[in-house]
């Protein structure tokens, strides 16, 4: 074969610009077509957007229990577990606070929320913010089928957590019951490689779709707001990562970005974290050389809390409505801003659109107008997309920062460029 074949990321990259020309000739050029809507918007594009971000969903259960499983059971000494657990907890709780403030400085700075005129017909209902209690008492599955069914992660983490350890106690029948799993999750390892390599047509389908519906002028007054978000977005990614990656991993920022990249764009595309889960995994595991008994077990983890994206646009969102609605907010109020903000991503899953309800939470709980997430509703879709891909590459990071702390970083692997890439 004398063409060279293009690198999976490569392709992916083209399917999602192909996908947002696409969309966009769609849109201008040829207008509100009916056609263009029966056939192809709610047609092709939305039965193979669908399809991709379904298959994608469809193996983060299976492979988050198993991989927790096999990493839990190989786990040399259990004690590690609680340590592990600690650390990277700890991890996700301070970046994300770290991203907060960043948003919140860059917001008093800016004032995005100036001269914005206030919607009357802006409604937004709030939901309950869940309490700590609840949040903790809610991590033990009392059905962990059903735990599965509904996907709920951090009781199938608990869950798993629990069997491997058991598994790894029972001597003979946990060796044969460990050597199973690992055959399981090999087998689902491939399934993620084979789906990651459909993964141009899906990523193209879904941006095609996105960009007839949504044009770039709604975002209009919103302007400000819109790229603040982006750019502390940005700051974050690019700055704050690499940093803690030097002080704390003491590996290449650049390397982790590159290798970091396919698993942005399924974010991107998906705008959610636990759709991407499959992914992240893969990316930190084989190809950043974090072990499995880490990765298995940090990386769902953050899917589910740890938001450092979304924490930064609720940030930025906060003193925006703050402003529109000329209300002045006190340092305490920031502060609870911070709070509530972080311990809010704790109990919502990384899920399209969840940022939104979450600050929600925020805004009663400093007394701001809930309907002020009205406002900024319209050009959520394309930020929720960008801060996903914020927030898979902190849980990455993370997961990079323990396990190099814990020696369980495998150099090799991850100055190679090449690692994983066989698989495809
Ligand atoms: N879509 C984001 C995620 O899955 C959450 C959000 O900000 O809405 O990580």
């Amino acid at each position: 074969n004398s063409k060279k074949k293009l690198s999976l990321t490569s392709r992916i990259i083209i399917g999602m610009v192909a996908g947002i020309i696409v969309g966009s000739i769609l849109r201008y050029g040829i207008g509100e077509a009916q056609w263009v809507d029966e056939y192809l918007t709610n047609g092709l594009f939305h039965i193979i957007g669908q399809i991709f971000i379904t298959s994608l969903k469809m193996l983060v259960v299976p492979l988050v229990f198993v991989s927790l499983v096999v990493g839990t059971c190989s786990l040399s000494d259990p004690s590690k577990l609680g340590r592990l657990g600690g650390k990277a907890v700890g991890m996700y709780l301070i970046t994300t606070a770290i991203a907060i403030s960043l948003a919140i400085a860059a917001a008093m700075f800016v004032k995005p929320g100036e001269g914005v005129e206030r919607q009357a017909d802006t409604t937004y209902s709030a939901a309950e913010a869940p309490s700590l209690v609840d949040v903790v008492i809610g991590l033990f599955p009392d059905n962990p089928i059903q735990a599965m069914a509904e996907g709920n992660m951090l009781q199938v983490i608990v869950f798993a957590l629990l069997f491997g350890i058991a598994v790894a106690l029972v001597g003979e029948s946990g060796q044969r019951i460990k050597s199973f799993f690992e055959d399981i999750n090999e087998v689902i390892m491939k399934l993620v490689v084979i789906l990651m390599n459909l993964a141009p047509y899906g990523v193209f389908a879904l941006m095609a779709k996105l960009f007839v519906e949504t044009g770039l002028e709604t975002i209009g007054n919103l302007a400000k707001y819109f790229v603040l978000v982006l750019v502390v977005l940005f700051v974050h990614a690019l700055v704050t990562y690499p940093i803690l990656l030097r002080l704390l991993a003491r590996v290449s920022p650049m390397m982790f970005l590159r290798k970091m990249r396919d698993a942005q764009i399924f974010g991107f595309t998906t705008a959610s974290s636990n759709a991407t889960l499959p992914i992240t995994l893969e990316t930190v595991t084989k190809r950043m050389g974090v072990s499995n008994s880490v990765g298995s077990f940090t990386v769902p983890l953050g899917a589910t809390i740890n938001m450092d994206g979304t924490a930064i646009m609720q940030g930025v969102a906060t003193v925006f409505i703050a402003q529109v609605y000329g209300l002045d907010l006190t340092v305490a109020d920031y502060l609870m801003v911070i709070l509530t903000a972080t311990l809010a991503s704790v109990g919502t899953a990384g899920v399209p659109g969840v940022g939104l309800i979450m600050l929600a939470m925020v805004l009663q709980q400093v007394g701001l107008p809930v309907e002020g997430i009205g406002l900024i509703i319209g050009v959520d879709r394309l930020l929720d997309m960008t801060r996903t891909a914020v927030n898979i590459t902190g849980d990455s990071m993370v997961s990079m920062v323990v396990a190099r702390s814990e020696g369980d970083l495998d150099e090799d692997v991850f100055n190679d460029k090449d690692a994983g890439k066989k698989l495809e």
